[in-house]
């Protein structure tokens, strides 16, 4: 796979994948840039050596139709403070217009698409979309990790449109951590896994038992695996269709002697409305009408204790229903306690990001993914189809 600096970009159309989902607020402001920023190594890289910039990304899901309350063009707006310069918006992401834009480009000047995904070819991989977005372009950059575990037109597609690819800085950024976490990682190894749908999460487990010491489980994940267990659990959230997987984890932990962790104690709600009545239990069955929202102290500190010896920690998912401020304890004190680790701790996923935020230790965590779905998955598979497709040519 080649990276950026291979390639020669002086006076080339350079087509940069980027991620710039960047949360919007509902009058279209740009509630957080982090995206936006982490793209800037690449983009001024390219920009310092005379590249003519075509950046797209999408943003959202307006499943192929085009919603004002989607467009990329506050971004377009940002960026250029970022960098300094203009950044030319362009109305759609294919077309005539479009492709009299590119042309248009001289040396150290940007584009910016508007929004991949107003075309349904995108998401469809539609290879007459692929080729659309590759005309007048020279050179193909995939710099966008959090997208690439989606096969997608602008990720995988147009690769087999264009002369040459390579992957950009945040790519290699994000893959070196996670390869050294899948690869080498220093021991004790300790995945956090917790929210609320086991789906993505259940192959990432499965791998990580072959790799992980310690395998800590929270949120309402947790749930499912207590019940498979033949815990009475009350109205907490369970997948009772993933039962017997969850079963048959846990009898593989045994087996591979890796420490499979769920928690002793909970906190216990009516719902997850912050006036709901909580309680702290560490005995089954939970009351009828209750629901897990959160780890409960002993589990924190048993957890804490696991965290404190860890050289390397892999976390995603928050333990408990962390936006509900009563119910958010859990999450927020295994966040102090990864931050105060000192190990290499690696977070993905816009919770487990907010989470560490709203601990205030963000900075002291190694490394905290753009990608929360992507790192997920390169977790589980060791690569994504977006990574593949840059080494396939
Ligand atoms: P996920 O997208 O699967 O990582 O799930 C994140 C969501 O899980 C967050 O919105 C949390 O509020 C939710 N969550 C975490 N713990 C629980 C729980 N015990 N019961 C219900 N929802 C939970």
């Amino acid at each position: 796979m080649l990276f950026v600096e291979d390639l020669d970009v002086k006076g080339k159309t350079v087509f940069v994948r980027v991620d710039f989902n960047v949360p919007l607020n509902d009058k279209a402001e740009i509630r957080d840039d982090t995206r936006i920023k982490a793209s800037l190594p690449t983009i001024n890289y390219l920009l310092a050596k005379g590249a003519r910039l075509v950046l797209a990304s999408h943003l959202g899901r307006p499943k192929g139709k085009f919603d004002p309350k989607m467009s990329l063009k506050p971004v377009a707006a940002r960026l250029g403070a970022l960098i300094g310069r203009e950044v030319i918006f362009a109305p759609d992401c294919v077309g005539d217009e479009v492709d009299k834009l590119k042309a248009g480009l001289e040396d150290g000047q940007v584009l910016l698409l508007e929004n991949l995904r107003f075309h349904e070819g995108e998401t469809k991989n539609d290879p007459r979309f692929s080729k659309r977005l590759a005309a007048g372009i020279d050179l193909f950059v995939n710099d966008a990790f959090g997208s690439s575990h989606r096969a997608h037109a602008s990720v995988v597609g147009i690769i087999d449109f264009v002369p040459k690819c390579a992957a950009g800085y945040l790519m290699r950024l994000e893959v070196e951590y996670l390869r050294k976490a899948i690869h080498s990682p220093a021991k004790p190894y300790v995945a956090i896994l917790g929210g609320a749908k086991s789906e993505d999460k259940i192959p990432v487990i499965e791998n990580l038992l072959n790799k992980a010491d310690t395998i800590l489980i929270g949120g309402a994940m947790a749930y499912t695996f207590l019940k498979a267990q033949g815990h009475a659990v009350g109205r907490s959230l369970v997948e009772a269709d993933k039962l017997e997987i969850a079963l048959s984890i846990l009898a593989k932990a045994k087996d591979k002697n890796v420490d499979f962790l769920l928690p002793i104690d909970h906190v216990l709600a009516v719902s997850i409305e912050s006036r709901a009545v909580a309680k702290i239990t560490d005995v089954y069955p939970f009351p009828e009408e209750m629901m897990g929202v959160d780890i409960g102290p002993r589990t924190i500190a048993q957890y804490a204790e696991i965290i404190a010896k860890a050289k390397t920690i892999v976390w995603n998912g928050p333990l408990g229903v962390f936006e509900t401020p009563a119910f958010a304890q859990g999450t927020v004190k295994i966040a102090q306690a990864v931050a105060a680790s000192g190990a290499i701790s690696i977070i993905g996923g816009g919770d487990s990001i907010a989470a560490v935020a709203k601990a205030g230790v963000s900075d002291k965590i190694t490394h905290i993914s753009t990608g929360g779905g992507a790192s997920l998955e390169y977790l589980a598979f060791e690569t994504l189809p977006g990574i593949e497709a840059l080494e396939k040519r």
